[in-house]
């Protein structure tokens, strides 16, 4: 399976897999998400802090799940700091067609567009967006819960 998704486990993937960053219960956090990926097993949950405008002030995670949902968690926490829901949303939506259709534009992507090879293995797609699906969710209400079924 590893020889299989070589393309896939690159470099930050791994990276961010073995040690994850912003992985840690928020105290405070104004909203939060939890995300259920049953083909894989992936569970996480998803904790903002958001001011008054809707700008993210401050994103972390727990849970566990396999390496592509963990390092997509952690690249995402990366990502988000400072953004507003909109921003969120139309960053969602682009991470969206990459996982599934690869396409992208790296430079504005940034690490994320570490991705894009995930499009080659559908059973993998749902592990990468789950996270995102759980932010969505998550500015969306206090307390949420999504599945990627
Ligand atoms: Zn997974």
């Amino acid at each position: 399976m590893f020889d299989e998704l070589s393309d896939l486990y690159q470099e930050v993937i791994l990276d961010h897999s073995r040690s994850p960053r912003n992985f840690h219960k928020m105290e405070g956090a104004n909203h939060t998400a939890k995300g259920h990926n049953p083909l894989c097993g992936d569970e996480i949950t998803l904790y903002l802090l958001m001011d008054e405008n809707d700008v993210i002030q401050d994103v972390s995670f727990e849970g566990a799940g396999c390496a592509i949902s963990k390092a997509s968690a952690s690249l995402l926490t990366s990502a988000l700091k400072g953004k507003s829901k909109q921003e969120v949303k139309e960053l969602f939506d682009k991470v969206h067609a990459m996982v599934t259709n690869g396409e992208t534009d790296s430079e504005e992507m940034g690490k994320l567009a570490v991705f894009a090879g995930v499009h080659k293995f559908p059973a993998r797609v749902k592990c990468a967006i789950l996270p995102w699906h759980a932010v969505i969710a998550a500015m969306e209400g206090e307390k949420q819960e999504v599945t990627t079924e």
